[in-house]
Order: structure tokens, then C-alpha cells, then sequence
């Protein structure tokens, strides 16, 4: 059988194909000059599955869609602190290519606009790092957010560099503010060779899945960024990624995205979902028009708003009781988040000071989310304090870290025998 999600994304294609609307970007030549027919969708699941409907092995450059992914970069490299002195993270509510700067520090608004992503690419590498090493990084860091080796269309690059005074004088700008050390004439041609870097939307979606995984790439399993620059880069996307248009694009679509001027759109949905679409004619915004059409319907068929209220929480205690020889268990069951953790946290609350055993049974938890890990942790501290031992069953594995922060922690690969059914013992 052919999956649905096949058929819906065929479907989607279909509705969206008929719509010419838009024109190419006009400022770049071989931009204006492309095909503007080309039309692509694929997806990217947390587990590496991809789907696609189009023309979804063309490559076309990158564009804008590499400024989160250099913004990445430099965060990994030159850390929160030295990248947010540089660079705001402010809507700007121009066009791409304004003189956007924070009245008060002469920061650029944010790394999604041309002025900030300038500025972004220079830090790329560390202080030491040449134009040529900072350009070899970037291509590099973008192959490993796609999980394949990528290519720099040298032609797009050098016909962009024909007429890129404006980029120009914005690097210039930002040098003479102190905000970048290069040579902007360096720092424009690497920014562009970045732009330059050629994708398919396989590689947008996987990109935006490594995003929404929280850095680790579904295809290779490596790491690429930390789960804290993940976020941060999915966050600036979300107020900044769509230009002029965020607001609206978060009130219809609700997913983070980034737009560029080829055609292409990335969105990364938070653990669920990379995106990729392809289509060169754009709207007033600069946005591509049958890509916006098309995220637009999937987010509202398959409710990937991400302020979508999610499915009810599950009671997560599964079973609390005596077990035979007198200690206490308290089965916990579905995924340990803030509001699962914190009805632990209350059942572990009415559990009377003593010297018996509290065995928590994590058996049926699927998954331990960084809250529920911490509070887990402190509820398992508070009862040691009160004078409990503390034995987990956690065949699976689901708690990986903090044990030692429990004294006398103990574990079991699966209940202990004479542990009684909630219906068998009185519960306390
Ligand atoms: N290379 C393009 C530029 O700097 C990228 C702009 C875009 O995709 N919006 O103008």
C-alpha cells in the first residue's frame, strides 16, 4: 500500500500547481531568468522518512533559507553572548535588504534580515578564521544540517556579485559601526557564495527536521548544534523568518519557517516535522506563493499550528499501592512532562514519612521530558529526606541522568515479585 501522507502531499501539489501568481525575484539575473514553473514538496519525519510531490530532486540556491543556519553557527562557535552583542533578535517589519538597526545599540534587528545575516556570517569560524575557511565552514555546517554533501552554484554566486552594491554598502555600514572586523568586501562574497549553496526541498526538509529534533541530523544521527541553539534559531525564525509578513504567516501557518528569494521555504515544526517547498514566483513580501499556499493548508489539515493545543494529558499515574512486603509503588505511565510530573509530584506528596521503600515504575513512561526529569528527580530527593529508600523499575531506560543526585538510588529491569494490583491493596 502507498501511505496517505503520499497521496495528501500529491493532493496538496495539485491544488497549488494552477496558481501563477507572483513574480521571480528581478534584482538577481539568474534569478530573474529561471524557470519560474517548477513546483516541490517534501517532508522530513522525526525518524528520517521523507515523501515528496514535484519536482523534488531539482536543486536551486539556498538564498535567505542559509541565514538560520549560519546564525547556527555562530552560535556555535562564538556563543550566545558574543552573538546577541552583534545581532538583535527584534522583528524589523522591513523589507530584507533595509538598513534595520536598533536605534539604542546600532545592533542589526535580527540574523533573517540581510543587514544581520552580514554580520552573523562574519563571526562564523571564530576571530581567527579567513574569508576562505569561514566560506569552507558554512558549506560544511549546511551539508551537515542536510546530512549530505552540498555543492556552491558559482555561477548564481557570481552573477549575484555583479550587482550586490546594497549588500555592500550594509557590510560597509556594519564595519564602520565596529559590529564586523573583515574586509566587507570579503564578508559579501562569502554571504554570497553562502546564498550560493544549491538544495532540493529533500535537503530543506531534512534541514528543518535537524532544526525540530533539536540539532541532530534524522539521516546521519550526528549532532550538529546543541538543543539550546536549535531552539534559539526555531524562535527567530518564528518572529523573523518571513519578513515583513511573520505576523501573518504565524497567525495562518504557525510554523517556524524561513523564506528565500530562489523560492524556497523551510519550516521546522518542534519534534514533529521538517518542510521543505519550492516554487521561484514570489509574493509582495518576497515569499514564494504556491510555498505559502501550501504550508497554509497543511498546517490547517493536519493542525501543525504550533499553538495548537495538543492531545489531553493522560492521568499519569497508571497504579499506586502496597506492594506485599511493605513498601509503596507508584506506576507512572505516558510521557513525564510539566503537568504529568507535576501530578507525580502531588501523589508523591501524600506519601506519609517513613522508612519503607517508594518504587517508581517507569515502565510504561515512552519518553522523560527535561521538566519532568527535574522534577522527577527533586520529588525522589524530598522523599529520601523523608526518610524513604528510592528504587526505580526503568527497564527502558528513560532516566538518563541526575541518578547520583538521589542517595541510595536503586534500579530494576522490572517490578519486584509480590508487588499487588491497585485493586488488590489499599493505596497510601
Ligand atoms: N542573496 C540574497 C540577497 O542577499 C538573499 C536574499 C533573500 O533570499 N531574501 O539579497
Amino acid at each position: 500500500m502507498q501511505t496517505p501522507v503520499t497521496t495528501y502531499l500529491d493532493d496538496i501539489y495539485e491544488c497549488c500547481l494552477d496558481n501563477r501568481s507572483g513574480e521571480r525575484a528581478d534584482y538577481i539575473r539568474e534569478l530573474a531568468e529561471a524557470d519560474p514553473e517548477p513546483f516541490a514538496i517534501a517532508l522530513c519525519t522525526p525518524d528520517g522518512t521523507q515523501y515528496s510531490a514535484g519536482d523534488a530532486l531539482r536543486e536551486f540556491t539556498i538564498q535567505s533559507i542559509s541565514k538560520p543556519f549560519a546564525y547556527a553557527l555562530a552560535l556555535r562557535d562564538r556563543g550566545f553572548e558574543a552573538v546577541n552583542a552583534a545581532v538583535d533578535v527584534e522583528p524589523s517589519g522591513d523589507a530584507f535588504n533595509e538598513i534595520s538597526l536598533d536605534e539604542h545599540t546600532g545592533r542589526p534587528e535580527n540574523p533573517m534580515i540581510n543587514i544581520g545575516a552580514l554580520t552573523t556570517h562574519a563571526l562564523i569560524g571564530g576571530p581567527d578564521a579567513s574569508a576562505a575557511q569561514r566560506s569552507a565552514l558554512i558549506v560544511e555546517g549546511l551539508s551537515q544540517f542536510a546530512g549530505r554533501e552540498l555543492t556552491v552554484d558559482e555561477g548564481a554566486c557570481a552573477s549575484e556579485l555583479e550587482d550586490a552594491w546594497r549588500n555592500l554598502a550594509l557590510a560597509a555600514l556594519m564595519r564602520a559601526a565596529g559590529k564586523i572586523e573583515d574586509d566587507p568586501d570579503d564578508v559579501v562574497l562569502g554571504y554570497t557564495r553562502q546564498c550560493a549553496v544549491r538544495v532540493t526541498v529533500h535537503d530543506l526538509s531534512v534541514m528543518g527536521m535537524t532544526l525540530a529534533r533539536g540539532g541532530v541530523n534524522p539521516l546521519t544521527q550526528e549532532r550538529v548544534v546543541s538543543p539550546e541553539i536549535a531552539q534559539q534559531v526555531m524562535a527567530v525564525m518564528t518572529s523573523c523568518g518571513m519578513y515583513d509578513a511573520a505576523g501573518d504567516w504565524l497567525s495562518h501557518v504557525g510554523i517556524p519557517a524561513k523564506s528565500g528569494v530562489s523560492g524556497g521555504i523551510l519550516g521546522a515544526l518542534p519534534g514533529q516535522v521538517g518542510i521543505g517547498t519550492f516554487s521561484p514566483r514570489l509574493d509582495a513580501f518576497g515569499n514564494s506563493v504556491r510555498g505559502v499556499q501550501a504550508f497554509e493548508q497543511m498546517s490547517k489539515d493536519m493542525g501543525m499550528h504550533m499553538m495548537a493545543i495538543p492531545a489531553p494529558t493522560i492521568n499519569a499515574i497508571g497504579q499506586h499501592c502496597r506492594t506485599a512486603d511493605g513498601s509503596k509503588l507508584v506506576a507512572l505511565q505516558g510521557v513525564l512532562d510539566f503537568p504529568t510530573a507535576e501530578m507525580a509530584l502531588r501523589r508523591f506528596a501524600q506519601i506519609p514519612p517513613g522508612s519503607d521503600d517508594v518504587i517508581i515504575d517507569l515502565t510504561l513512561v515512552p519518553s522523560i521530558a527535561q521538566a519532568g526529569a527535574k522534577m522527577l528527580l527533586t520529588g525522589m530527593r524530598s522523599l529520601t529526606a523523608e526518610g524513604h529508600g528510592i528504587v526505580i523499575v526503568d527497564p527502558h531506560q528513560r532516566l538518563t541522568a541526575g541518578e547520583d543526585q538521589v542517595t541510595g538510588l536503586r534500579r530494576l529491569d522490572s517490578r519486584p515479585r509480590g508487588a499487588l494490583t491497585a485493586a488488590e491493596a489499599p493505596t497510601g
